[in-house]
């Protein structure tokens, strides 16, 4: 085996960043935990934001914890539709923290703070309670998909946990989606591909996230019992004017086409877009322009209200997009 080392640095200097030697270390590793957390392989220099960076990150994860334990959480689900009619075929769920203080914090930042602290088994485990005691609410041919972190993954409780939700909720299990990335395949792939296999032995649906963007290894569409490929959303965003970002998506639905995979396009939110996809063959959709995620009472008022529409004479499909964006 071919062995790559490299090497991070941190460093602080006296007596401008410490008056002793304790403070001086405990700074330079403050920077070299800098250079560890933007990607390794390098240097970096102690400045005082570091400090507050350190402390910022602390209270977060202190907070979390309390969010966790005292329902401030909360999971919104955003609508995956078949293009074709216009309708919902599932809902992704996603979780959202309503700081008291600060406000909306996007999972983009406190899921990787989560993670690092260790959090984030526990609140995933949250999420799939909730996201399948809510789906036993939705109409029987409604998916849901649930996002699984790296380290979730890794849980080796997370199984368990899955078929206890899915026993105490009483819900169908072809109906789940676990959206894993390539980041899980390529850590432990034997383990992945086990936990994988039992999933899917209980008829559950795995996609692969964020495709397109990782590693991207076509072999793991084979080589794991993928159902469902996400193409990213980076993709969708410059597909109008990027011929490359066409090409790719045009191959993605091909391999789809092949090999039995069903593909949804993320980010999706102009009408060009929609139409650009839909000449390539794709029909299940998600993004704003279909609608953002939201909280559950509203998504059940939408089904409702939409069930309604179908009763009615059929509008034009343009006019069906208009309704939906109101
Ligand atoms: P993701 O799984 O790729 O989820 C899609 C993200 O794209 C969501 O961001 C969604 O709100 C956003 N999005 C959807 N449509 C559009 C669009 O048309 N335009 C744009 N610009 N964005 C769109 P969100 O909710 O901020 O979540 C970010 C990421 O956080 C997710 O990316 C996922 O990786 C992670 N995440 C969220 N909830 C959970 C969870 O419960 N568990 C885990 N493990 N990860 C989660
Ligand atoms: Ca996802
Ligand atoms: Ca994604």
């Amino acid at each position: 085996q071919k062995i790559i080392v490299g090497a991070s640095v941190g460093f602080a200097m006296f007596p401008g960043h410490a008056s002793d030697a304790e403070s001086l270390l405990h700074n330079a590793d403050l920077a070299l935990y800098e250079v560890k957390s933007s990607g390794r392989n390098g240097y970096q220099l102690y400045d005082a934001e570091m400090n507050i960076r350190v402390q910022q990150r602390k209270d977060i994860v202190r907070e979390l914890r309390t969010a966790a334990a005292t329902d401030a959480l909360e999971v919104h689900y955003q609508p995956v539709v078949n293009s074709d009619s216009g309708r919902p075929v599932g809902f992704e769920a996603l979780m959202r923290w309503n700081h008291p203080a600060m406000g909306p914090i996007p999972p983009g930042i406190f899921i990787p703070i989560a993670e690092e602290a260790g959090l984030m088994t526990q609140l995933g485990a949250w999420v799939i309670s909730r996201a399948c005691e809510d789906l036993a609410l939705l109409p029987p041919g409604i998916r849901m998909g649930i996002n699984v972190s790296a380290n979730q993954f890794r849980s080796p409780d997370l199984f368990a946990h899955i078929k206890d939700a899915i026993a105490r909720t009483g819900i169908d299990p072809s109906r789940l989606v676990f959206e894993i990335t390539e980041s899980v395949l390529v850590s432990n792939a034997d383990v992945a591909r086990g936990l994988l296999e039992n999933l899917r032995g209980l008829g559950a649906q795995i996609a692969l996230d964020d495709f397109g963007t990782g590693f991207s290894a076509l072999g793991y569409l084979q080589q794991f019992p993928i159902t469902v490929v996400k193409i990213d959303q980076s993709f969708v965003a410059g597909m109008l004017n990027q011929k490359a970002n066409q090409a790719v998506i045009r191959a993605i639905m091909g391999i789809g086409r092949d090999l039995d995979i069903d593909v949804v396009a993320e980010g999706v939110e102009t009408i060009g877009q929609v139409e650009a996809l839909q000449g390539y063959g794709c029909r299940f959709m998600q993004g704003y322009f279909f609608g953002k995620a939201r909280p559950l009472t509203d998504v059940i008022a939408d089904m409702a209200l939409s069930e309604l529409n179908d009763a009615a004479p059929k509008p034009h499909p343009e006019r069906a997009y208009a309704i939906k964006l109101s």
